[in-house]
């Protein structure tokens, strides 16, 4: 087969690194229409090739669900296939898992060109709209999870999560019972190259929050990848159970993975006070957030954290400073500290790289239009009934929202929204179908 890519400079230093760092596998990630970080390894003897081919893999996998149920999707079926190619770019040794290393990839065609239902091409599209107006955009996760143990359910049913503590927010003693694990952790994290900014234990049983530096919006959604699995391989090590999942304890806090964004030209950032663009980019994120949060918020189980009064957002507002509002303007940190947005229905069960992609179209699609997003808001929105447009309460509802978005749809093209419909909308009836405890289960299992 004809190789797929010219010679990477960055070929020779991986393979080198590689033999050094005694890897034996390297494991070519994607994410897929259900959210879960997939993949398959090449062995380090082959991968001098297989940085140039990918590794083959059927096209049905993006019609996935995340109960690995296969769904129907036209040029999705049993017979076609696609190639994991890795980024040369992206190459880390994953310390929780001696001998292994990963990649970041594409879905590609055969003969090199990206697959149209790429997950990650579609980020990187949305980059190049970016750039072609002027625009580069800075993003992090702000990623919260529910550490514990994994134990079987006396009764017979799914695994419990039981929390590995009963802190206080912010307490001290919760940085201590945590301890052994997030030093594992954030030497981990910074072992592959991702800078933490913060960390502490947050509201309700066994709730961390930990947070790395901002970075280009590819390279903020590759970390955000490797930081789920990271957060939940480190745990697996020391016999503990993490999950991202937006709500994995159906009365507790949920986890969330706020999306801080800032949008600059050249060396400018342009969300700073008083700024048009930021305003027309926040009508932008507001006027397509019913939509936005079918991707953002991509699971059944998203839709329980997305409620008032939790610091989670439940209206379709900005304000400054505002916990409340779907769209915070952060103020910034210090001397150093940039101004940036904060997108609140945001969480770890989406794709980042779908996710990410819609709200560059969004808040693109603002400025382009120069969408005034009214008013900020400086009351808790849910004190004002019907004053403010809540959020969808359901994926359903989202996935409503996302097929009546024109601009959304246009973007994610025909085979991807496809797709992405039918994993998401099979996804919402298994787990109508079924008690609670399988949903809470299952996005545990998965993220
Ligand atoms: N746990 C909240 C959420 O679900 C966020 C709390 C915070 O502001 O850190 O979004
Ligand atoms: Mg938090």
């Amino acid at each position: 087969m004809a190789k797929i890519h010219q010679p990477d400079p960055n070929v020779r230093r991986i393979l080198e690194r590689a033999e050094l760092e005694g890897i034996e596998l390297i494991r070519f990630l994607y994410a897929d229409h259900g959210g879960v970080i997939r993949g398959k390894a090449a062995s380090r003897s082959r991968l001098a090739e297989r940085l140039g081919t990918g590794i083959g893999h059927t096209v049905a996998m993006m019609a996935m669900n995340m109960l690995d149920q296969l769904q129907e999707v036209e040029h999705m079926g049993p017979v076609g296939e696609v190639r994991i190619v890795p980024d040369p770019a992206t190459y880390v040794p994953l310390p929780h898992a001696p001998g292994a290393a990963a990649m970041l990839s594409d879905l590609r065609l055969q003969d090199g060109s990206p697959w149209e239902a790429c997950s990650r091409t579609f980020l990187k599209d949305a980059v190049t709209a970016l750039a072609a107006e002027g625009y580069t955009l800075m993003a992090a996760f702000e990623p919260e999870f529910t550490l514990g143990r994994r134990l079987p359910d006396p009764a017979g049913g799914p695994d419990r999560l039981v929390p590995l503590d009963d802190s206080l927010c912010y307490a001290n003693a919760g940085f201590d019972i945590a301890h052994d694990y997030t030093m594992k952790l954030i030497r981990a994290l910074e072992t592959m190259g991702l800078r933490v900014e913060h960390y502490h234990p947050e509201l309700g049983p066994g709730q961390q929050e930990l947070s790395v530096r901002h970075a280009p919006a590819l390279r903020a959604a590759d970390n955000h990848v490797l930081y789920r699995e990271t957060v939940r391989g480190v745990a697996m090590r020391m016999s503990m159970w993490a999950s991202l999942a937006p709500k994995p304890l159906a009365d507790q806090a949920g986890n969330g993975a706020h999306l801080h964004l800032s949008l600059w030209n050249d060396t400018r950032n342009l969300f700073e006070e008083g700024s048009q663009v930021r305003d027309w980019f926040i009508g932008g994120l507001l006027a397509h957030l019913p939509a936005l949060t079918a991707l953002t918020c991509g699971s059944v189980n998203s839709f329980r954290r997305l409620g008032p009064r939790m610091w989670a957002s439940a209206y379709a507002v900005y304000g400054p400073d505002n916990r409340e509002a779907a769209v915070r303007i952060c103020s910034p940190l210090g001397e150093t500290g940039e101004p940036n947005l904060e997108l609140k229905p945001s969480d770890s069960s989406a794709n980042p790289y779908l996710s990410l992609g819609a709200v560059i179209h969004a808040g693109l699609d603002g400025v382009r239009r120069k969408l005034d997003p009214g008013d900020p808001v400086d009351v808790d929105p849910d004190t004002r009934p019907g004053q403010y447009p809540p959020l969808p309460r359901s994926l359903e509802q989202a996935l409503d929202a996302l097929e009546a978005d024109e601009m959304l749809m246009e973007a994610l093209g025909p085979l991807r929204r496809s797709a992405y419909l039918a994993v998401k909308r099979s996804e919402a009836a298994a787990f109508a179908a079924k008690d609670p405890s399988y949903e809470l289960f299952h996005h545990m299992r998965v993220f």
